[in-house]
């Protein structure tokens, strides 16, 4: 998993490990049934219960990303030339990863002079 990614994507990367562990817990506690017979119920009881909140969750994280993602400013990116979103002021490349700013006091280095140096 990349660490540094743009915030758009980190957000799909969180809501999906949390549909996979939602999910995964889901079938744990269903196996518990299986292999510990009654004994296990309890087990599937929590199972369920975390697997349903944290799906739930990840949905709440689809949910807001999908609100965030209408409100990004899309450009294209100086390094790579691809259209990316950006959130906020400062953001990264959903492709290359460089860091993107729209603010002229944090920019270390602007498009132009990015431009010249390739
Ligand atoms: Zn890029």
């Amino acid at each position: 998993m990349k660490m540094k990614s743009a915030k758009i994507n980190a957000f799909r990367t969180w809501g999906l490990l949390l549909t996979m562990l939602g999910m995964g817990l889901m079938i744990l506690g269903t196996a518990g049934i299986v292999f510990w017979g009654s004994a296990g119920k309890v087990f599937a009881a929590i199972g369920l219960v975390i697997g349903l909140i944290s799906m739930m969750a990840s949905l709440a994280i689809y949910f807001w990303a999908g609100m965030l993602s209408t409100s990004a400013v899309q450009l294209e990116c100086p390094e790579c030339h691809k259209l990316t979103k950006m959130l906020g002021k400062t953001d990264r490349c959903m492709f290359c990863h460089t860091i993107l700013t729209r603010d002229p006091e944090q920019a270390t280095i602007t498009a132009e002079q990015l431009e010249s140096q390739h």
